[in-house]
């Protein structure tokens, strides 16, 4: 369940509803798709289920397209953060030392 009531409908409520579907897929990341680009950024970033798209965006590996505000490569980095982010937080789990139980204590023998 998400903001918008449901995980289905955040595409019915996007700012890009009304907006000309080519901006958001520019032919290239140079020359004039880049002012295409800043143009869906835009419009992205009064986007009320900005959160949705972009999450939609990474579990479906959108590779084209701007989904949430971002651009691929955009989404690119943000994967590789993560997975830095995972496996530096595995290796901390594993070099971290055991547990260990402190050995039993002696019991003073009284007789
Ligand atoms: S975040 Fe951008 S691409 Fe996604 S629904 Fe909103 S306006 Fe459209």
């Amino acid at each position: 369940m998400t903001e918008t009531g449901s995980s289905g409908n955040w595409r019915m409520m996007g700012a890009c509803l009304s907006a000309d579907p080519d901006l958001f897929f520019p032919i290239s990341a140079a020359g004039p798709a880049l002012r295409q680009t800043e143009q869906a950024k835009a419009i992205c970033s009064g986007c009320r289920v900005r959160q949705e798209c972009l999450q939609f965006a990474l579990s479906h590996d959108q590779l084209y397209g701007i989904w949430g505000g971002t651009t691929p490569d955009d989404r690119q980095r943000y994967r590789r953060r993560q997975r830095r982010r995972a496996a530096a937080a595995a290796a901390a789990a594993a070099t971290a030392a055991p547990a260990r139980p402190a050995p039993p204590r002696k019991r003073a023998v009284t007789v």
